[in-house]
């Protein structure tokens, strides 16, 4: 049931988070006791102090999950048991929705809705989904003839780091938490240091569900710091990390400069938006695309920011896409009624503005949003026309409410301006014929391609990208197992 707007102020007003690190089972400081602030992105106002791990936290914290593997309490627990624990975790997201709903909004500017569902919905439905995994994941035995029985394991790979990025705290939290533990690794997750208050809360969570000590640890800090001790340490096994595709790069080097743990990588992507002409434009494809970008304010790395439209279509689309982006109600984001929250901080309103700016600059008309006249760092929802390939908008990511109409002559030209970038995260494609969609759905390098809507499938499906917009690892789905396990192989001869 969704509460009104002076109920979730009531529930903000009573919150007290917790910004200490949790390693080992327990909550505690930065062993140099520094600290950092995260505050409210839409108010200014501080919401807590905030542990700065550096590479001591890490330490310490890869050697309790260490301990906890190499003592098999969790690693080589009945798969039922860890089954019925991350239920149990499951459960009390669920009985915990509105006040870990409300935490995210106040951290991440994001509206109460996005939280709601998110928390409500996805977050316990990874943990549930993970957890009737664990019993039902085998290996295999391969043929081989009467003289040997060979068996393919699969075991937990050990102690995994997650790197956070600000953007989906909680849901990213249980992407890479639930399988790594569904499968009995533990983990040293690090989260975004704007938005580090979820995580801990759930770490509490977890440990009231019944995880052990060391199996899950919290090390929040920056960077350059946690998050660089967690890239080079050498009794991490695997480093699973969603962010920037510098950032990405950064941790191939880790790997490289330490003990070559196995890096999986969700980064970012600059996804098209396709109308071939046979499509109409309807109220549904307008609702689409215009939740394709600006869904979360635009800081999805799936956003759908170059919409390739039909050069026939174009007007008609325009017309229509501003209409629907001039009904979002930008405000407080604990408002239910607020459609789009707060950018995440001011330097990343900056750095949207001036792409804003460049697109007026290099000839694009912007015929909807721009900067808003709010306390905190709101940006309405911005359509540019007239866009070229060329142009900095249609080529870079910019994180931010910004989709650039580039018009398109025929599906050709469409599909080979759609390939030219480096990325290959999402692609939405309308149209309504189906040797097209396939077509055309086979030749987009990308780790999603939606059809006839924009999704980025659901818990069941793999999500990951090609090119510089993922590794080969895999999020989500059974793929997302694979990720945290070894294989091994027992030949017995006989
Ligand atoms: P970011 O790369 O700046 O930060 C991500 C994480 O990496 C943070 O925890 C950060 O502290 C850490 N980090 C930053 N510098 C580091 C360093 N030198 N060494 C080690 N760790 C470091 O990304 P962001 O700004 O938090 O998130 C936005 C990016 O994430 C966008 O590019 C977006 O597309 C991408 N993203 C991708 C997915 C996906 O599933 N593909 C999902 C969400 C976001």
């Amino acid at each position: 049931m969704t509460l009104s707007h002076d109920q979730y102020q009531a529930i903000a007003g009573r919150l007290k988070p917790s910004g200490q690190a949790f390693i080992d089972g327990t909550f505690c400081d930065a062993a140099d006791g520094q600290k950092f602030e995260t505050s409210n992105p839409a108010t200014g106002q501080v919401l807590a102090s905030v542990a700065h791990c550096k590479s001591a936290d890490v330490d310490r914290a890869v050697a309790a999950a260490r301990r906890v593997f190499d003592e098999g309490s969790w690693s080589r627990a009945e798969p039922e048991h860890r089954k019925d624990v991350l239920l149990k975790v499951a459960a009390l997201v669920r009985e915990h929705t509105d006040e870990l709903a409300v935490l995210e909004s106040l951290d991440t500017g994001k509206t109460i809705t996005d939280c709601l569902h998110e928390i409500g919905k996805d977050v316990p439905a990874f943990f549930q989904w993970y957890a009737e995994l664990a019993d039902k994941t085998f290996g295999k035995i391969a043929p081989t003839g009467p003289s040997a029985l060979a068996l393919i394991l699969k075991e937990p790979a050990g102690v995994a780091g997650a790197i956070l990025p600000w953007n989906f705290p909680l849901v990213m939290a249980a992407w890479k938490i639930a399988p790594a533990l569904a499968v009995g690794c533990s983990i040293v997750v690090k989260p975004a240091e704007q938005t580090p208050l979820t995580a801990i809360r759930l770490a509490e969570l977890m440990r009231d569900a019944g995880v052990p000590d060391g199996v899950v640890n919290i090390v929040p800090g920056y960077g350059d710091t946690a998050g660089q001790a967690i890239g080079l340490h050498n009794d991490i096994d695997i480093v699973s990390f969603t962010g920037s595709t510098e950032v990405g790069r950064m941790f191939m080097r880790y790997s490289g400069d330490s003990n070559l743990k196995g890096i999986g990588l969700e980064m970012g992507g600059k996804s098209p938006f396709i109308v071939l002409d046979d499509a109409p434009i309807t109220d549904d494809l307008i609702e689409h695309s215009a939740m394709s970008a600006f869904w979360n304010g635009g800081q999805n790395c799936s956003a759908n920011m170059r919409q390739l439209i039909a050069a026939p279509l174009v007007e008609e689309f325009s017309v229509r896409i501003v209409e629907r982006v001039k009904a979002f109600r930008l405000g407080d984001p604990l408002d239910p009624a607020t459609d789009i929250g707060s950018m995440i901080t001011q330097d990343h309103k900056t750095i949207v503005m001036d792409y804003i700016q460049s697109g007026r600059d290099e000839g694009a008309q912007m015929i909807a949003g721009g900067d808003v006249d709010m306390p905190g760092h709101f940006i309405a929802p911005t359509v540019f026309q007239n866009v070229t390939p060329g142009m900095k908008i249609a080529g870079e990511e910019i994180f931010g409410p910004v989709l650039g109409i580039i018009p398109v002559k025929s599906a050709e030209e469409a599909l080979s301006i759609a390939c030219d970038t480096d990325y290959g995260l999402h692609a939405t494609l309308f149209t309504r014929d189906i040797d097209r969609a396939i077509h055309m759905a086979r030749a987009l390098p990308c780790g999603t391609v939606s059809v006839n809507g924009f999704s980025e499938g659901d818990i069941k499906t793999p999500f990951g990208g090609y090119k510089q917009s993922g590794s080969l690892s895999r999020d989500n789905g059974t793929e997302a197992l694979e990720q945290y396990m070894q294989t091994k192989t027992i030949w017995i001869s006989t």
